[in-house]
This record gives structure tokens, C-alpha cells and sequence, in this order.
């Protein structure tokens, strides 16, 4: 039986977890940012190192190829994102790079014989923690097979024009994409007509499988996410000592929110 390397995957742990290390145990890594693209330049160097074809399309999501031994076999492909929430952990999204990348760092160093091309793969802003929405450019390269009630959400148009959340030096997402250097050919897309299979390992991030005993489970769904801007217009005092009896709560507060 083939196995991976501990020692291997253990280094790229350790290794990407530098990017965007916030000092506590965790990462903010928004999806272009120069943290971003530190992770990135860490996959195209080792992908590199073992022969793998590089290539990005024009969301900038990133693909490394090894070919099998049938041309015209469709890839099989194995990734995730590596953007983070702000003070995100670790492991999120990373992980399904770094099995992509251990998958492709076995069969090259161990030879093994394969039919079908394998491509590990980073995707562009999944989480949207910078450039809303979540999963946006999923949204976007899946838009045909999205259905009709969501499509709204995932219009180009409205993608490119996603504003900031946080501190970024591009006024919208769609000028962070311009500027990349990972912004690619639209034809390397990932598509059915090039790629028969998928898959994702994901850290669950909750307690059910542990609290269960079991050491992996099959995701069947995700949750929705919803980001909104609120502003809240009134006066400022201390929680503690303000009198209850001063405050005027949420009787005479507005609130306006802006859908995101
Ligand atoms: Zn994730």
C-alpha cells in the first residue's frame, strides 16, 4: 500500500500557516492579499518541484497537473481555498490544498502509475471575508448549474464590482483580481468537459464527528451565509454604568442595513 508522507505534510502545515500568521495560533489570510499570494507561490513552488503543469483561469484560481498515462482521460482533481476569515484557523480550506498537494507529492515520488491526470487546486475567495459574498467565485464558475433563486447572487458583474469589508489597497474586488499576478485564461476553468471528479477533504470544524467518535464523515450540506453592514446611529456611553433608565435602547435607535 502507498502512503504519504507525515514528515512531508507536516512541513507544508507548518510552512503555511506562516502566511498571514496573526500571532495566536491562526491566520488572516484574505483571498489576494499579499498573505494570499505568499500561500500561492508556496503551492506553484512545490507543484513545480515535482513536475506538475501550472495553470490559473481568469478568477485566478490555481491548478497544478500532473499527466497520467491516457491523454484523453478527464483529471481528477483535489483542492480547496486558501483564503481565511479574519483570525481564522489554521486548517480551514488550507488542509484540502495541502491533501491535493500530498496526493500529487506521493505519486510523483513513489512513481505511481496513473491513468488519469491529477491536479491539485487552490480556489479563489471562498470565503469572502474581504470581497463578499462567501463562495464567490465557486458561484461564478458554477453559475450555469446554479439554480434560478440563487443566480442573482452570483452575477460577474456584480462580483467584480464587490466592495471591500476590511482594509485592501483595490477599491473593489474585480481590480485585486486585475492585479494578480494568478489571473488566468477563462478556457482553465475548471469544467466536465476536462475534469471527471472532485474531491475535497475539509476540516469540520465543529464537535459532532469527535463528540461521535468517528474520524471522518461525508459532508451533505453546508450552511447558508449572509453578511450584512449595519450601522447603529446614537450616542456612545459606558455598558456598564449608564443608567438603564437613560438609555434610549432600541426604541429610539435606527438601524439601517445594507444587504452585502
Ligand atoms: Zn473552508
Amino acid at each position: 500500500m502507498y502512503k504519504c508522507s507525515l514528515e512531508r505534510m507536516s512541513d507544508k502545515i507548518k510552512t503555511f500557516a506562516q502566511f498571514g500568521d496573526a500571532g495566536h495560533g491562526g491566520i488572516t489570510r484574505y483571498s489576494l492579499s499579499p498573505e494570499a499570494h505568499m500561500a500561492r507561490d508556496e503551492f506553484v513552488k512545490r507543484m513545480t518541484a515535482i513536475g506538475a503543469k501550472i495553470e490559473c483561469d481568469d478568477c485566478a484560481c490555481l491548478y497544478a497537473t500532473l499527466e497520467g498515462s491516457d491523454p484523453n482521460a478527464k483529471r481528477i482533481v483535489m483542492g480547496s481555498h486558501c483564503d481565511s476569515v479574519k483570525n481564522g484557523g489554521n486548517y480551514d480550506g488550507i488542509e484540502g490544498v495541502m491533501t491535493g498537494m500530498e496526493v500529487l507529492e506521493t505519486v510523483a515520488a513513489e512513481n505511481i502509475p496513473h491513468k488519469h491526470p491529477l491536479t491539485a487546486m487552490i480556489w479563489t475567495n471562498e470565503e469572502g471575508s474581504l470581497y463578499p459574498p462567501a463562495m464567490m467565485v465557486s458561484g461564478i464558475i458554477c453559475y450555469d448549474y446554479l439554480p434560478d433563486y440563487l443566480k442573482p447572487n452570483f452575477e460577474y458583474d456584480n462580483m467584480m464590482a464587490s466592495k471591500p469589508m476590511d482594509k485592501s489597497e483595490f477599491a473593489n474586488f474585480g481590480e485585486a483580481l486585475a492585479a494578480s499576478k494568478y489571473k488566468g485564461d477563462k478556457a482553465n476553468r475548471i469544467s466536465p468537459d476536462k475534469y471527471c471528479a472532485m474531491f475535497e477533504t475539509h476540516l469540520e470544524q465543529g464537535p459532532i464527528l469527535e463528540d461521535n467518535g468517528n474520524e471522518i464523515g461525508a459532508v451533505q450540506l453546508v450552511m447558508g451565509m449572509f453578511n450584512y453592514r449595519v450601522r447603529f446611529h446614537g450616542f456612545t456611553a459606558h455598558a456598564g454604568t449608564f443608567p438603564m433608565a437613560k438609555r434610549s435602547c432600541m426604541r429610539d435607535m435606527t438601524l439601517t442595513t445594507r444587504n452585502s
